[in-house]
């Protein structure tokens, strides 16, 4: 039914009770770093609007990154992971539903619906739903199987790091092998599953992936690549053990699935939104619907002309596009521009900081940084477009600095070893 096409009083009446609640309300879907980042920054700018954050987890937004890496290794309490205390959202009047699944969206009252049945009205409503984790049927359901996306199945993996002895990670992706070092570290006998030619290569180019694998290697981490699952070997459904398609049986008494991840745009595919791997959105990040938007995993941006799309996984992608979505909602007029792709992976004693287009780069210079670094600059064109860096956090600021500062660093420009920081000095 449409606003204002019910004739009884008293139903308006309960409308108009539920629009002073929420009237004029932002609600974000999602609790978790998309949907902080976008309250926190809505009430930076002066945003005096009520801002409702509904999510379906119990904590408030918490920093993911730890769970593959710290967290597994490190005594740590939840709490430490928390992105804000209880008093900053209640300080910045920025009201946190947990523990509430929102289980549709009603565009024509523009109202979310919650699990429970309780309708919420909205003036603009952000999704901020985040991803979950892809799975293997097979291994549903098997004991001592895992897939890590939220706190509290990183506590259960925890929990069992303290029993395992031979592990297998299913996944040679960044966090596939965050979780091969933490299992490393915490003295499991490791072995990587990857189907692919290559570890990680969806995300690092073949060279600094390949550095990446020989010094896993060197730590005692063993790898199994252009190698498929087939079975999960258990016993009274707890794993024993891993089946290769080709026959090889790898003996587990813990396995990590961490085969990629599936952006959750079903609420926005139920409402009629379009959605292709992803919500898709504009450069103002709004869906098919312009009093919808989309910000983070969750979200993927169809480029102008000829450009495609583009969705990312990263906290920085996230933390990214809410700040230009608060942008956007308190300056009219305000464009977001491109982002610059930006991610890390820890991995035990590795930090990896990549920035721009990498992979699919025409050339490349390698460097070498201090004792155990180095910094990988690629190409495309002849222009910078992006850099691999390991150990060299300086080396990466600097790249960074130049890519945002939208120079063209060219190939000429680094004859000689020059490095990043040489050039940014010069301009
Ligand atoms: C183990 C792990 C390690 C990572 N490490 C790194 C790293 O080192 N570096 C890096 O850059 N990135 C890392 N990431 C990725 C990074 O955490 C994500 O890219 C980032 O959290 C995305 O933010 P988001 O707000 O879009 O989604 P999320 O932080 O996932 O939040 C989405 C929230 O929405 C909730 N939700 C979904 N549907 C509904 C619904 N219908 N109703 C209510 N709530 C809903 C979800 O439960 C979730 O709480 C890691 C991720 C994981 C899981």
């Amino acid at each position: 039914m449409r606003r204002g096409d019910d004739p009884s009083a008293g139903a308006h009446l309960h409308r108009q009770r539920v629009a002073r609640v929420f009237g004029m309300s932002l609600v974000i879907v999602g609790a978790g770093q998309a949907a902080h980042q976008l309250a926190a920054s809505l009430r930076e700018r002066g945003y005096d609007a009520p801002v409702l954050i509904v999510g379906d987890e119990k904590h408030l937004p918490y920093h993911r990154p730890p769970l593959s890496k710290a967290y597994l290794t490190e005594p740590m309490d939840a709490d430490r992971l928390t992105i804000a205390s209880r008093s900053f959202y209640d300080g910045a009047n920025i009201t946190a539903r947990l523990d509430c699944r929102v289980s549709g969206i009603d565009r024509e009252s523009r109202q979310i619906v919650t699990a429970a049945g309780e309708r919420i009205d909205y003036t603009k409503l952000v999704l901020a739903t985040g991803s979950r984790n892809r799975v293997i049927e097979a291994f549903e359901r098997v004991q001592g199987v895992f897939s890590v996306r939220r706190i509290d199945e990183a506590a259960l993996l925890r929990a069992q790091l303290d029993e395992a002895r031979q592990v297998v990670v299913i996944g040679g992706g960044l966090l596939g092998l965050e979780f091969a070092c933490a299992a490393r570290e915490r003295r499991c006998d490791v072995v990587v599953i990857e189907a692919g030619h290559r570890v990680l290569a969806r995300t690092l180019s073949t060279v600094t992936a390949a550095r990446m694998h020989a010094h896993h290697e060197h730590a005692g981490i063993r790898f199994r690549v252009c190698a498929s699952v087939a079975e999960c070997l258990s016993t009274d459904g707890r794993v024993t053990g891993v089946l290769c398609l080709d026959g090889e049986r790898i003996p587990a008494d813990l396995v990590v699935v961490s085969i990629g991840i599936v952006p959750n745009a079903e609420l926005a595919a139920d409402a009629g939104l379009d959605v292709a791997d992803g919500i898709l959105v504009d450069q103002h990040y709004r869906t098919s619907d312009p009093t919808i938007h989309a910000i983070g995993d969750c979200a993927r941006i169809v480029l102008s002309t000829d450009r495609g799309s583009v969705r990312h996984e990263s906290v920085q992608n996230a933390i990214d596009q809410a700040n230009g979505l608060a942008r956007y909602l308190t300056e009219p007029g305000y464009v977001p521009g491109d982002l610059l792709p930006m991610f890390w992976s820890k991995q035990g004693k590795i930090m990896v900081n990549v920035v721009g287009r990498t992979v699919d780069s025409s050339d490349a210079i390698d460097f070498v940084v201090g004792d155990d670094g180095y910094c990988r600059l690629c190409f495309t064109g002849g222009e910078l477009t992006g850099a691999e860096c390991v150990n060299s956090m300086r080396q990466y600021r600097h790249v960074r600095r130049l890519l945002e500062r939208g120079n063209r660093a060219t190939l000429d420009q680094f004859g000689g070893g020059r490095t990043p920081a040489e050039i940014v000095a010069t301009w």
